[in-house]
């Protein structure tokens, strides 16, 4: 579905990608996992559209979208649920949701419509919620909210930056199972993670990045077992 070939990206000299391919096979639940700087959410940020490649390519689809706009891959189907949410404080909920649909807001209401009842089947904790301003929601629903948005814009690709960030326990379990429900559905996602073992739990397959390089890629029980993983990732001696 997507094909990632020696991308390189870099901020002012720093250089964030280093020559990084990989592929995502349609259907799939891929975990990302790596240290802090890797490059994890600037490679989410570069299939986004919001940085240009200074080389490599990006296909979706058989068609080139690197360096393409932020809007056009919106409509290519690829979404992004970026690591601090960004969803609006001072707007309702439901207005939070109606943006991710903006791009479609003329054409198709009733399906707008029907996908927010969707997002309120996937997050019934939201439901309810809808007129309340997204500010006062605690930390969780907001991250529900935020993937929320994302899926209006119906995606085929649905990318996470960190979707556990700063959640209980508890709420990142409801999370990740939101996300096997969403994979069930037929959505594609990769999923950047600093909460490996989450990740692993719920991934089909698995990357390993360091320092703008995939090093290390398998099956979740694979990499699950792998040594270097367990003593890097999961604490394991
Ligand atoms: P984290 O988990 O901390 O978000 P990450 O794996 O997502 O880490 P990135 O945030 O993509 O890594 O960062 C990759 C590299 O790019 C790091 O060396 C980082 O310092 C650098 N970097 C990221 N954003 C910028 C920026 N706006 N300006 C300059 N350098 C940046």
């Amino acid at each position: 579905m997507l094909e990632i070939n020696r991308l390189d990206v870099y901020y002012g000299y720093v250089q964030a990608l280093r020559g990084l391919s990989l592929k995502v096979q349609k259907g799939v639940l891929l975990a990302i996992v790596g240290a802090n700087g890797a490059g994890k959410s600037t490679l989410l940020e570069t299939l986004a559209g919001l940085h240009r490649p200074a080389g490599g390519d990006i296909i979706l689809k058989g068609k080139s979208i690197a360096g393409k706009p932020p809007e056009y891959i919106v409509k290519q189907g690829i979404s992004l649920v970026p690591e601090r949410r960004e969803i609006f404080h001072s707007l309702s909920v439901q207005d939070n949701l109606l943006l991710g649909a903006y791009h479609r807001y003329r054409s198709d209401r009733k399906e707008i419509i029907a996908d927010m009842e969707d997002v309120l089947e996937l997050f019934p904790a939201l439901k309810g919620r809808e007129r309340d301003l997204a500010g006062g929601l605690s930390g969780g629903l907001q991250q529900m909210l935020a993937i929320g948005r994302g899926l209006m814009a119906r995606p085929k690709l649905l990318l996470l930056d960190e979707p556990s960030t700063g959640l209980a326990p508890l709420v990142v379990r409801e999370i990740m199972s939101s996300l096997k429900k969403l994979k069930n559905a037929g959505v594609t996602i990769v999923l950047v993670e600093q909460n490996t073992q989450h990740a692993l739990r719920i991934a089909d397959h698995v990357l390993v990045m360091e320092r703008g390089r995939v090093t290390l890629s398998g099956s979740s029980r694979e990499i699950m077992s792998d040594f270097r993983v367990q003593q890097a990732y999961l604490g394991r001696n």
